[in-house]
């Protein structure tokens, strides 16, 4: 049992072979932090919790009934979350982040109630109102960030100030709900508490947090809850909410399955409603499975594998985003995977990629499958990547796949609603934690190590007074040569599970290994085998292929794909397009070729892709619309682009142009 939270603390990026991660990190660390804590404090995020009114808490919402600012306790807790795990790793002082996360937490403090409620709008807007919309108002969702911001807080600084008063606020949340006949039994609309809560009794043991996370879990859906009626139906009467009204991002009066409420957890059959609360909460379960036995295990296990295959098989796009629906931010139908909002949609969030990196590494904990690392890679390095400019300072809320003039390719400096932004931040400070989990056995004097993801970066990891360490060099994810040296194990038994990409076409490990065995994605490097080979080299070409979704989606689209990147086309490098590429055809028997890139241009010296000579363009006679003939849709105009350039995902929108991008693109039949 571990967290990606606790665990990176093993894992170092040493600055003398950086690599893609690293880099990133180096961004956020010398950019991005103080970048986000400047737009805290400009936008009245960094004073909130003084308490004293600020002229936007009047301002109307932009969607019923959420206040604007009602997220800003949690904007606040993932910034503070984050700098605490760059804090940890990055050598020297940082007087700037250090002074402005003391000095938080002290506000945070001062801002508790005498009875332990800690909550910026229903202390200072609307504090008669607090707990009587849970499944709107975030209350809960504000708290497990808070937990989860004080969980590393109280790692780096090694004191409670912020931890005091989130167990005590907890303290009030346990009271105040769960099955007895005084108390609520209300779970949030926003899963989040549940594993923050889950990781608070990780660290405190005290059962009351890991019981209020459980029931959160498994009163979720209860159809006769409160009265023998949903929770959500209770509480909105008691609101004195009108029959017909309905917030916008609801399909209709108690379409609860946009909260994942719909019905119990493990009742469900299909991934359904908002994508970042889905994968919250699945993470969640994954991680009450692990922890309690007294729950039904089996059942939430079953939902679990049930509820990824949907996701992963039906409603994933070719980026791994997730959710092609704008007006509740999540999944559509089975297969529905529009590429952008002009042609049905396309949302992919960035929240909800960072998500499914949770999701997955949970389930590669409970089952060691490949499978899971695939798409925990695959989310990385497009759907959360491209989440963040080269700079550090720009990002994205919505990821389509292709631009339309109404959602030009164009990153934001920041949002009104600003979940993604810190959640980029956080999840680098933690990066660490998902490159490789470990089991040590002290008696044995044995560790098993799992290597998930390839990079430059070192795992340290204390077994009795002995120390193993694993080094892996590599320029991952622009070549696939991954140099390993093991040290340290003459007293030690180690073993090492190496994962092979389930889109790797073909590998090769010297020294040769007895046993080229894989299962389920994962090659085992045996103790005895290691003694005598510390040192070892694992290649993985990382030739350039087309990808395409699944033919029931209707794509019928092809787009490139090198190691783990998925590629598109801009307008920069493509300046004859004025359509979005969306009249565009491209032979997917081409010959594709690779070209270094500039660093300076995108923050990461890269390899794009250059197909010649294949690119053609629909020409539809419609002068017998609707029916255009077989003949007619297959007709081609002279090219205009000789040569279509491609760049990674992820670095796309870095270096101007009009905002025309797609990833994939009409086949040419
Ligand atoms: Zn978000």
């Amino acid at each position: 049992m571990s967290y990606p939270q606790i665990t990176f603390i093993h894992t170092s990026f040493p600055s003398s072979s950086p690599s893609f991660i690293s880099r990133r990190r180096g961004v956020v660390y010398a950019n991005t932090l103080l970048y986000q804590l400047n737009v805290l404090k400009e936008t009245g995020r960094y004073d909130a919790f003084k308490l004293k009114w600020h002229d936007s808490y009047s301002d109307k919402p932009n969607v019923w009934p959420v206040p604007n600012h009602l997220f800003w306790d949690s904007d606040v807790a993932k910034w503070l979350e984050g700098a605490c795990y760059f804090l940890m790793t990055e050598e020297g002082e940082n007087e700037e982040i250090d002074g402005a996360v003391k000095e938080l937490v002290q506000m945070i403090r001062g801002a508790q109630g005498e009875d332990g409620y800690l909550n910026i709008h229903f202390t200072v807007v609307e504090p008669a109102k607090r707990f009587t919309n849970l499944r709107d108002l975030h209350e809960l969702y504000n708290a497990g960030h808070l937990i989860e911001a004080a969980l590393a807080h109280s790692r780096h600084y090694q004191n409670d100030l912020l931890m005091e008063p989130l167990v005590k606020y907890v303290d009030l949340l346990y009271e105040t709900f769960g099955p007895g006949p005084a108390q609520k039994h209300g779970y949030p609309g926003h899963p989040e508490i549940e594993l923050a809560l889950l990781r608070l009794y990780e660290k405190t043991g005290n059962p009351k947090h890991l019981s209020l996370a459980q029931y959160f879990i498994t009163e979720r859906g209860n159809p006769t809850g409160q009265y023998g009626r949903h929770y959500y139906d209770v509480e909105a009467e008691a609101r004195g909410e009108g029959e017909h009204q309905v917030p916008a991002y609801m399909e209709s009066k108690g379409a609860y399955w946009y909260h994942q409420a719909h019905k119990p957890i493990i009742e469900q059959e299909t991934i359904e409603g908002h994508s970042v609360r889905a994968m919250y909460l699945l993470t969640a379960v994954a991680d009450l499975v692990r922890v309690e036995s007294k729950t039904d295990r089996d059942s939430y296990r079953k939902a679990l594998q049930r509820l990824w295959s949907n996701m992963v098989d039906k409603k994933m796009y070719l980026t791994g985003g997730i959710g092609a629906m704008g007006q509740w931010e999540g999944f559509g139908l089975d297969y529905f995977l529009p590429s952008g909002s002009d042609e049905g949609g396309c949302y992919a969030e960035t929240c909800a990629a960072i998500g499914v990196m949770m999701l997955a590494e949970r389930l590669l904990q409970i089952d060691l499958d490949g499978k899971f690392a695939d798409i925990m890679e695959l989310c990385f390095y497009n759907a959360v990547m491209t989440g963040m400019s080269a700079k550090g300072t720009q990002f994205t809320y919505v990821n389509q796949l292709a631009s339309s003039d109404k959602h030009l390719s164009q990153r934001a400096k920041w949002f009104t609603c600003a979940c993604c932004p810190p959640n980029v931040t956080r999840l680098l400070g933690y990066i660490g934690g998902y490159l490789w989990s470990f089991d040590t056995d002290e008696q044995k004097k044995s560790v098993l190590v799992k290597v998930h993801m390839y990079s430059s970066a070192q795992l340290s990891i204390s077994v009795g007074k002995d120390t193993v360490e694993l080094e892996q060099k590599s320029n991952w994810p622009w070549n696939g040569k991954i140099e390993l040296t093991l040290r340290g194990i003459s007293e030690v038994a180690t073993t090492i599970k190496l994962r092979i990409p389930g889109w790797a076409e073909g590998w090769e490990i010297s020294p040769s290994l007895p046993s080229k065995h894989v299962e389920k994605g994962y090659l085992t490097l045996p103790a005895d085998w290691l003694k005598h080979n510390p040192k070892f080299e694992l290649n993985i070409p990382l030739k350039p292929r087309f990808v395409s979704p699944h033919p029931y989606t209707n794509q019928d689209i092809v787009a490139l794909a090198r190691g783990p990147l998925i590629y598109c086309v801009e307008d920069f490098d493509n300046s004859w397009v004025d359509d979005h590429f969306k009249s565009l055809l491209l032979d997917p028997t081409a010959a594709i070729e690779e070209k270094e890139g500039a660093a300076d241009e995108v923050g990461e010296p890269y390899i794009g892709l250059t197909i010649r000579n294949a690119a053609s363009f629909i020409d539809v006679d419609k002068s017998h619309a609707p029916h255009m003939s077989l003949k007619s849709a297959t007709q081609e105009k002279a090219s205009g682009a000789d040569e279509l350039h491609f760049i990674p995902y992820a670095l796309r929108d870095n270096r101007g142009g009009k905002g025309h991008m797609r990833v994939g693109i009409r086949r040419k039949r």
